[in-house]
């Protein structure tokens, strides 16, 4: 038993695997305190996009708590806050005039359900169900479990729980199946459809393509339903595009924002919306006001770091380090696709996934745990979703970085072989 108190999250403590003690970050690798270093093949845990530590938005946290730390934001503002939200409007697409700040992607998630539910509420229109996507995630908090797959990851909270409507996963040759149950949830009443665009993340990164989401965009705008986008995980560049709406000419209801959003500095969230939705709040009445903040909501030292985040997008090659990068996935996942057991060898931009031809066992697999203790022993950070290994580093990761996480998941592979 470890003497530290701390409680892991998704840890199974029982295991006793070791937890590396991390002191440092820089670019794709983390430093261990012990000296040791780890390559980080998933930007711990999808947040990291330009890389860690990047000088421009350490120095723009540091420049910003040298003004203001925190302020109420219910009534008051900041400049930060201005500042980003200017920004944001600015390169989002142009109908989602209205952003709402938060603090994870979980709550990003709560609020776009909350302003979906609230706009039918102030128009008077008895719309409430919510449609969702199998195998999707979006989050732990009981609303964001609730729009989720229910699995080995919430049983235990299953009673708390809402009811949803679920349209099957659109897999290859089985799309009609997802539109037609889409359109008959939509007639149904529904008052909106949540979806993680173009990819699947904790489901497995299930990957569909963009004409299938346009025309579930399309079934949604025909039968007056919200459509919710989290692009939680997908935004910022890692589908190869800044949204992954994008790549299917998508403009959705209602936008949900995380991760990346600050580079993966420190948490931020917001959630973009339509003037209409902001609209339906906008009375002389103050029960109408949309009821939700937390005690952060645009904390100033987090968006001075998602404002840095924006200007690396507008003058650094981020495109072009995008584009390298999934270049350069393109080319490991051939190689790595004539191992034996590697089957299913997908990407979406800079994300790259493969499955393991090998028992079942899902999220569960031991696949998971050993090839996340090989990459601890080998220097590289790797978690696999089960039998579900991804690849998705920072974009500054070198070729010869991310060759090295593909020898040592090959090796691993070997090992168990
Ligand atoms: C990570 C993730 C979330 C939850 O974000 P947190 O910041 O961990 O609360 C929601 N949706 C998607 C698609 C995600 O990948």
């Amino acid at each position: 038993m470890s003497s530290s108190p701390v409680w892991h999250p998704f840890t199974q403590h029982g295991l006793g695997e070791e937890i590396p003690l991390i002191a440092r970050g820089e670019g794709a690798v983390l430093h261990g305190a012990d000296g040791r270093q780890w390559i980080d093949a998933i930007s711990s845990w999808w947040v990291t996009t330009h890389g860690h530590a990047h000088p421009r938005i350490m120095a723009a946290i540091a420049a910003q708590t040298q003004k203001l730390d925190q302020i109420i934001f219910a009534g008051w503002t900041h400049e930060p806050a201005e500042t980003l939200a200017r920004g944001l409007t600015a390169i989002m697409p142009e109908a989602l005039t209205r952003v709402f700040f938060s603090d994870s992607g979980s709550t990003a998630v709560e609020v776009a359900l909350k302003m979906a539910l609230g706009y039918f509420h102030n128009r008077k229109e008895p719309r409430q169900g919510i449609i969702v996507m199998e195998h999707s995630y979006h989050g732990d908090t009981i609303g964001a479990m609730s729009v989720g797959e229910r699995g080995v990851f919430n049983r235990p909270y299953a009673p708390l729980l809402f009811d949803v409507t679920t349209v099957p996963f659109p897999a290859a040759g089985a799309e009609q199946a997802t539109l037609d149950a889409l359109e008959a949830a939509c007639k149904a009443g529904s008052a909106a459809f949540i979806v993680e665009p173009l990819i699947l993340g904790s489901g497995g990164m299930l990957i569909y393509p963009p004409h299938v989401l346009a025309e579930m965009a399309a079934i949604c705008a025909r039968h007056g339903v919200l459509f919710i986008a989290d692009e939680v995980m997908t935004a910022w560049g890692r589908t190869g595009t800044l949204l992954a709406c994008e790549q299917a000419s998508v403009v959705p209801d209602i936008l949900c924002l995380s991760k990346g959003l600050t580079g993966g500095a420190v948490p931020l969230a917001v959630t973009m919306a339509r003037d209409e939705i902001f609209m339906a709040h906008w009375s002389q009445d103050r029960a109408d006001c949309f009821f939700h903040s937390s005690s952060y909501t645009a904390n100033p030292i987090a968006c001075a770091a998602a404002v840095e985040n924006l200007a690396i997008w507008s003058d650094e090659p981020v495109r072009q380090r995008i584009d390298s990068l999934a270049a350069m996935q393109a080319r490991e996942l051939a190689a790595i696709s004539d191992h034996a057991i590697v089957t299913s060898t997908r990407q979406c931009g800079t994300i790259a996934a493969f499955d393991l031809e090998t028992d079942a066992g899902g999220y569960l697999s031991n696949w998971a745990v050993h090839l996340n203790r090989f990459g601890k022993a080998r220097g590289v950070l790797i978690r696999p979703l089960g039998n579900t290994v991804y690849v998705m580093p920072p974009y500054c990761i070198t070729q010869e970085q991310l060759g090295q996480v593909y020898a040592v998941v090959r090796d691993g592979l070997d090992a168990k072989t």
